[in-house]
């Protein structure tokens, strides 16, 4: 079926497109030229965009709860999974990359509302971050032997936690969990298969082994350090050179406590890495706390462009086009382009002169068929 819609105004996933332009969808894609004889419908004083894309989530956890309790039966899992896919459709998310669940429930849910991406369980060292959502491995073999499992699982992604995180008992963010050999052998297997490897990174030493390994991005890239952070440019740099995303996990719903100052730093230092080149993608971990709830993202990209330099194209870009390329998947998503899926987000407002339009969804489209 052919469909045509008109908005105020577009942005393409990469800058404002100039006039009152037409999207005409046939078959869940946008297509080329104009409408022809199909009947245009106005969406009227809206900004129509590319649908967000957050490429990190944690569909299976409830922000509410315990994720080191993995007592939950399959099905309620399954439930949640689904309800959460849901809370991010309704923000205008229309497509979200899962980091990490158990026993890949998540790729059983592909068909929640957002197209969603799967790494099934992130690897890790035997009682290191995350072990109970059951991704152990250790040494090259065992990494080798982890990731194989996943390709032949068919994940999107591999996930591998390279230091510790803080969610973990027993577990530490200083702390290296693999060696550069252990991560290169993963990263081999991956892109051997064609998929990317993320890694969860808060250490330096950590970021440093993830870049020399050759992963495609970095997710927090906080460079935590005893008391604070401690960001080493020669890192950052590398990264630049290496053309590794970042992805912040920055987004989160606002809240009335005060920025601490660790936080605050944090945004400096993402700010001075946007200078520097890197490529920052806008993303929540979405399910681990009460304010990582699943319609998070636009906060963040809002804070991209309150808080971190970003224009709002730039802000925009950084959760549409650049996600999507972060994700492997530029090619059909984050963009409204020919061939492109027709997965659309209509806003009141204009979001390239206030981004704060981002929270006021009139209409999200997936696959050309509107959801909200
Ligand atoms: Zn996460």
């Amino acid at each position: 079926m052919k469909q045509a819609f008109r908005a105020a105004r577009t942005f393409d996933g990469e800058r404002e497109v100039p006039g009152e332009p037409v999207i005409v969808v046939e078959n869940g894609k946008i297509v080329a030229g104009g409408p022809g004889d199909v009947p245009v419908t106005d969406l009227g004083d809206v900004t129509l965009m590319p649908g967000l894309v957050d490429a990190h989530v944690h569909l299976a956890f409830d922000p509410f709860g315990v994720a080191t309790d993995q007592t939950d039966p399959d099905d309620v899992v399954l439930a949640r999974i689904r309800a959460n896919a849901l809370e991010a459709l309704q923000a205008g998310i229309t497509m979200v990359r899962d980091l990490g669940d158990r026993g890949y429930l998540t790729s059983r849910v592909r068909d929640a509302g957002p197209e969603v991406l799967v790494a099934g369980p992130p690897v890790t060292t035997t009682g290191g971050h995350c072990w109970f959502l059951g991704g152990e491995a250790d040494g090259i073999e065992g990494v080798r032997a982890a990731v194989t499992e996943r390709v032949e699982h068919g994940v999107d992604v591999v996930k591998i936690m390279a230091t510790g995180g803080s969610i973990t008992p027993g577990s530490s963010p200083f702390d290296q969990q693999y060696t550069t050999e252990e991560l290169r052998a993963g990263v081999e297997i991956a892109h051997a298969a064609g998929i990317p490897v993320t890694v969860h990174a808060h250490a330096t030493s950590g970021i440093k082994a993830a870049v020399e390994a050759g992963v495609d991005s970095i997710e927090h890239a906080f460079f935590l350090a005893p008391g604070g952070l401690a960001v080493d440019w020669d890192t950052v740099d590398a990264i630049v050179r290496a053309g590794i995303y970042v992805s912040t996990t920055s987004a989160r719903r606002p809240t009335a406590e005060p920025a601490t100052p660790v936080s605050l730093t944090l945004r400096e230092n993402f700010a001075r890495m946007r200078e520097r080149g890197v490529k920052l993608v806008c993303s929540s971990d979405a399910g681990i706390g009460p304010f990582k709830r699943f319609d998070s993202l636009p906060h963040g990209v809002i804070e991209f462009g309150e808080l971190l330099g970003f224009t709002p194209a730039g802000a925009l870009a950084s959760a549409t086009s650049v996600a999507a390329d972060a994700c492997g998947i530029g090619h059909r998503k984050g963009r409204l382009a020919p061939g492109h899926d027709a997965d659309l987000l209509a806003v009141g407002g204009n979001p390239l002169e206030d981004l704060q339009a981002l929270l006021d969804v009139r209409a999200v489209f997936r696959a050309g068929e509107r959801v909200v």
